[in-house]
C-alpha cells in the first residue's frame, strides 16, 4: 500500500507541460500564454472623446455658468469611425460622439447634457476645464509596453486586451487532449434501458464531462469489452491522438480485470493499492514512443470520480501550464458523526452549506458539512447530491459533530442568500 501523496507525487513528477503552439486568439481561450506580449500600438490609439457632446477650447468656456451661458457656433460633426484629421479654431465647437477622434486644437468635451444640444449653435451653461472628458492617446497602454506575461491564463478580459493591441495568433500551451476509455463487458451506451446484468457507461460520460469541465479536450471511447486483445489494440491506436489516457474499470482483483492484465508489463505502468477510500486500486505510467501518461482508474463510479479529482485533474492542469490546484480547500464544521477507515484517507461525499450564526453580539459565517447519503463507492445518487469531498486523514477513525473537516469542493459552493 502506498499513500495518496506518494501516488500523486509520482504522477506530478512524471507529467510535463505540453509544448507550445500558435493558436488564433479565440481558440486560445482558457489556455496559458507561452510568450510575453509587447504592444506595438498605444491604447487609446488616438486622442478621443469620452462623452457624446461638443469638442471645444476650454478657454472659451472657462467662465460659462447657469447664470451666464456662452454660445458657440458648431463647425461640424465628428462620429466614431471618422478617420479624417480635423482641427478646431478658437471660438468654435464641433459636435462629437463617444470614441470619435478629437479635432486638433480642442482640449475639452462638454457633455451634451450640459448644453442645449444645438446643431448650428450651441449654448453651454456650465464651466469647462482643460482636458475634461478627453481620453489621451496611450494613457492606458503605451507602444512598447509589456502588456501580458507568459503564464497568464487567457480569460475573456485577457483576450480583449490582446486583440486590442493587434494580436491575431498567440503562442500558448494547448489544451491537453484526453482519451477516456471505459472497459467492462457489462457496459452499454447511455439512452438504452439496461437489461439484466447490464450497466450504463456512466463513468465514460462522467470522465468525459470532467475533462471538458477542466478546459481540456476529451475523446470518449466507450464500452471496450474485457478482452485483452481488443483492449490492447484500442489503447495502442488511441495513443496516437492523446496527450493523456484515462481508463476506468478492470484494475482490481477480479478474474476479468483486463486493464491490469494488459498494461502490467508495458511502459512504466505500475499498479498500486493506494491508502484511500474510495479509490484504492490505481495504476499510472507512461506508454508509447511519446511517453503518454496513462491513468487507470477503478470502475466503481465514486472511486473513478474521486481518483479523477485527486490524481488526474492536477496532472492535466500541470500539462496545460496551470497550477496543480486552482481552488482552495474549504474548512467546514461536521454536521453530525460519521466513521472513517483506519489507515486510509477518506473522501466522504458531503453537502457543504453556508451558514450564518449569531452568538451574542458577534455574527459569523462558515460552512457545515453533512454526509450526502449512501457512501458506497457505487452510489451515484449521493455523489450527484454532494458538492464537496471531506478529506479525512488516514489516522482519524471517527468524525464527531462539531469537528472541523477540510473539504475539497467539487464545483462552485453557493453562498447562502
Ligand atoms: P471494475 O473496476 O471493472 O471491477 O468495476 C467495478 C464496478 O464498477 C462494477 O460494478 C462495474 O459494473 C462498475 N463499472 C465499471 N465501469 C463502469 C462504467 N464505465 N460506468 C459505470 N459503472 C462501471
Ligand atoms: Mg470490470
Amino acid at each position: 500500500m502506498i499513500t495518496v501523496q506518494e501516488h500523486l507525487s509520482r504522477i506530478v513528477d512524471t507529467v510535463q507541460r505540453l509544448p507550445p503552439m500558435g493558436l488564433d486568439l479565440l481558440d486560445a481561450q482558457g489556455c496559458v500564454l507561452a510568450q510575453d506580449v509587447t504592444s506595438e500600438v498605444a491604447l487609446p490609439g488616438f486622442r478621443n472623446s469620452a462623452m457624446d457632446g461638443y469638442a471645444v477650447h476650454a478657454a472659451d468656456l472657462a467662465l460659462a455658468s447657469h447664470a451666464a451661458p456662452v454660445t458657440l457656433p458648431v463647425a461640424g460633426d465628428i462620429a466614431a469611425g471618422n478617420t479624417q484629421a480635423l482641427s478646431l479654431a478658437p471660438g468654435q465647437s464641433m459636435r462629437i460622439m463617444t470614441g470619435a477622434p478629437m479635432p486638433d486644437g480642442a482640449d475639452a468635451v462638454v457633455p451634451v447634457e450640459r448644453t442645449d444640444g444645438g446643431l448650428t449653435r450651441v449654448t453651454v451653461s456650465a464651466e469647462v476645464s482643460v482636458g475634461q472628458h478627453v481620453r489621451q492617446a496611450g494613457e492606458d497602454v503605451a507602444a512598447g509596453d509589456l502588456v501580458m506575461r507568459g503564464g497568464t491564463r487567457l480569460e475573456p478580459r485577457q483576450i480583449a486586451l490582446l486583440a486590442a493591441v493587434g494580436t491575431g495568433e498567440v503562442r500558448v500551451t494547448p489544451r491537453p487532449r484526453v482519451v477516456v476509455i471505459s472497459t467492462g463487458d457489462e457496459l452499454i451506451e447511455p439512452g438504452i434501458r439496461p437489461g439484466f446484468g447490464q450497466v450504463v457507461d456512466s463513468n465514460g460520460l462522467m470522465l468525459t464531462a470532467a475533462v471538458r469541465a477542466l478546459d481540456c479536450v476529451p475523446f470518449r471511447v466507450s464500452c471496450v469489452p474485457d478482452d485483452a486483445r481488443t483492449l490492447q489494440s484500442t489503447i495502442e491506436s488511441q495513443l496516437l491522438r492523446a496527450d493523456a489516457v484515462v481508463t476506468t474499470g478492470g484494475v482490481s482483483m477480479g478474474a476479468y480485470d483486463t486493464v491490469k492484465e494488459v498494461l502490467s508489463s508495458v511502459g512504466t505502468m505500475r499498479f498500486d493499492k493506494v491508502a484511500m477510500q474510495p479509490g484504492m486500486p490505481q495504476g499510472f505510467g507512461v506508454l508509447g514512443e511519446d511517453q503518454i501518461p496513462v491513468f487507470t482508474l477503478p470502475g466503481n463510479p465514486v472511486s473513478a470520480m474521486v481518483s479523477f479529482e485527486v490524481f488526474v485533474a492536477p496532472a492535466l492542469r500541470l500539462m496545460a501550464g496551470r497550477p496543480q490546484q486552482e481552488t482552495s480547500m474549504v474548512t467546514a464544521v461536521a454536521a453530525h458523526d460519521w466513521n472513517a477507515p483506519a489507515g486510509k484517507v477518506q473522501y466522504a461525499r458531503v453537502v457543504l452549506s453556508h451558514v450564518f450564526s449569531h452568538v451574542s453580539s458577534q455574527t459569523g459565517s462558515g460552512y457545515t458539512a453533512a454526509i450526502a447519503g449512501l457512501q458506497g463507492s457505487h452510489a451515484l445518487g449521493s455523489l450527484a447530491c454532494a458538492n464537496a469531498l471531506a478529506v479525512i486523514p488516514a489516522d482519524v477513525t471517527s468524525v464527531r459533530a462539531g469537528d472541523q473537516v477540510s473539504c475539497h469542493p467539487l464545483g462552485p459552493i453557493l453562498e447562502a442568500l
